[in-house]
């Protein structure tokens, strides 16, 4: 495209950035205000605005306008103030443009496939103006975040998701595609919201939704083959069963399952540099026993394995609360991977009594509930341990189990704590402590860019334990000694290509790889990642 055409596509777009030349070649002269300005410059323009901003909310569509305009200054600007950022563009923010999605809609981003579409589905994905896509973050809306059925206005998940994948791991954004497959909503608020998204109707549900969901997969592999396809925000009920019915067939994972699990034992492992414990010897108790954290569970006793331990003994390790109390064998309410950590236990029906009893060096909160970790669970924590393990991983913000005030409050300090969503550094005693954001990008990105890097057909479990160890070995021992378990965000792009480089691995040696290998795979994958940088025209 030259001319106007040019400005108004978001991937070529320089903005004020085009040069005399360029302007004079391609159609642009007296279009754009007669100063050349850098993409420095054009970097502090848009801070500027940002920070001017009085909400939150209002800088996330402040920043999805920048990304429908200029899709390389949005890079760049995210990429050079990532801390700052990523609580916009994902938890909290996210959640709550979420929450008013049908209200802040300004363009439409990705593909929405609803039963309408049935027997057509192929079809709509090859509307998308790129055909060479390498990664789908498809979800249903129907669990996003800890807030619940959001049907259509989930969208924001998968759009967030894909920016970051850009940003931490380089996977070029014209290679990736958000989908949201609307299957109605059974949220009586949308469903009488007249600027909500999605069709109005109440949740699709069985032989329907296994077939519309059996036809999408079946056509990405057909219009876009060897992409790779993250499930995100599935309700319980259908991610653990697609998962399970997929993952040895296309090349997919569940992010809320197996990306959880690989950024909470990423953060054990660093958790136990601090302690100086043996992993065999914890006691884990989890609140909530979800995709959370029973893909924690899973990827933890397969690195208790790992350690030496019977599969028997390693799940003995790890405890569970639902919403019923401890899970324990003597239960008739119990099912699925609940079975597995059904221990041979007296039952116990509140998270503070199961704490004194089973004395465990960590809790881990993935309930979606917040203000479970209370001040007496958390010096119940103290007293017991020397450095209590608290992470409080429900997002958004407003569902955590405790804030990371709450955990060094009443822990005298002592907690090695993280949690889903950023919380500020907190000053207790005069000493300033840092708690850890125990947030997934530090995985799934690199596990993307590993997977495309070596074309790997399937995403394995053993991936995901790479992955977090390879996570936990970025953690230098300054960064434990601010009581950090995780790199810092600063250095995402270095951890996501250690994490690619290690994936890719494992793909060539389970011969899962379609691609050949490069000689030196880290300079390989290096060269694939993006850099928000403006290329010269002529
Ligand atoms: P889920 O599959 O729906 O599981 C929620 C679990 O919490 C269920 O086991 C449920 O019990 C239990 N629960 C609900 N209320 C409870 C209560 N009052 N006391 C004890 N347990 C209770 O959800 P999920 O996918 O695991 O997600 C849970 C939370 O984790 C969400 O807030 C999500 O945002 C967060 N999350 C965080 C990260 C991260 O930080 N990196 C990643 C993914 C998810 P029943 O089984 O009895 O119903
Ligand atoms: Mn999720």
């Amino acid at each position: 495209p030259t001319g106007i055409a040019l400005l108004r596509d978001p991937s070529l777009n320089k903005g004020s950035a085009f040069t005399l030349e360029e302007r004079e070649a391609l159609g642009l002269t007296g279009l754009l205000p007669p100063r050349v300005h850098t993409l420095d410059e054009q970097v502090q323009r848009i801070l500027e605005n940002l920070r001017k901003q009085s909400t939150d909310i209002e800088r996330y569509v402040y920043l999805i306008a920048l990304q429908d305009r200029n899709k390389t200054l949005f890079y760049r600007v995210l990429l050079d103030n990532i801390e700052e950022l990523m609580p916009i563009v994902y938890t909290p923010t996210v959640g709550q443009a979420c929450l008013q999605f049908g209200h802040i809609f300004r363009r439409p981003r990705g593909i929405y496939i609803t039963a309408r579409d049935k027997g057509r589905v192929a079809e709509l994905l090859g509307n998308w103006p790129f055909n060479d896509i390498k990664v789908i973050v498809v979800t249903d809306g129907e669990r996003i975040l800890g807030l619940g059925d959001l049907g259509a206005d989930g969208m924001g998940i998968p759009v967030g998701k894909l920016a970051l994948y850009s940003v931490c791991a380089g996977i070029h954004p014209s290679l990736s595609l958000p989908v949201t497959l609307d299957m109605g909503t059974d949220n009586a608020r949308l469903l009488n919201d007249p600027l909500y998204i999605g069709l109005q109707h109440p949740r699709i549900r069985g032989e329907l939704y296994d077939e519309m969901l059996e036809e999408f997969i079946l056509a990405v592999q057909q219009v876009f083959p060897g992409c790779m396809i993250q499930f995100e925000d599935f309700a319980n009920r259908n991610a653990f069963r697609l998962l399970q019915q997929y993952r040895d067939q296309v090349c997919c994972f569940n992010d809320d399952i197996q990306g959880t699990a690989a950024v909470t034992v990423a953060g054990i492992f660093s958790a136990l540099r601090i302690t100086g414990g043996d992993l065999k010897e914890q006691r884990f108790l989890f609140l909530g026993a979800g995709e959370a954290g029973l893909g924690a569970g899973e990827l933890l006793v397969s690195a208790l394995v790992d350690a030496g331990l019977s599969l028997d003994e390693a799940r003995r390790c790890c405890w569970y609360v639902d919403s019923k109390g401890l899970i324990v064998k003597s239960r008739t309410d119990l099912s699925g991977h609940k079975l597995l950590y059904a221990h041979d236990h007296p039952p116990i029906a509140d998270f503070h009594t199961a704490v004194e009893t089973l004395k465990p060096q960590a809790i881990i909160g993935v309930s979606g509930q917040p203000k479970r970790f209370t001040p007496e669970i958390l010096e119940t924590m103290a007293r017991i341990n020397e450095r209590p393990i608290v992470f409080s991983l429900s997002n958004p913000t407003s569902k955590s189990e405790c804030t990371a005030e709450e955990a060094y409050t009443w822990t005298e300090g002592r907690a090695i704590f993280a949690s889903g969503s950023p919380f500020d550094p907190v000053v207790i005693k005069g000493r300033k402590l840092y708690p850890s954001q125990g947030n997934n990008v530090y995985i799934f990105p690199g596990v993307g860019m590993g997977v495309m890097a070596s074309g790997a057909v399937r995403v394995t479990d053993e991936m995901f334990l790479v992955a977090a160890k390879v996570v936990a070995g970025e953690v230098s021992d300054a960064d434990l000694e601010y009581g950090r378990v995780y790199p810092p965000l600063p250095r995402i792009r270095e951890v996501s290509l250690a994490v690619a480089v290690a994936v890719a691995e494992v793909a060539y040696r389970e011969g899962l790889a379609a691609k050949p290998k490069p000689d030196d795979l880290a300079e390989y994958i290096r060269g694939l990642m993006f850099e928000p940088e403006y290329q010269t025209y002529i």
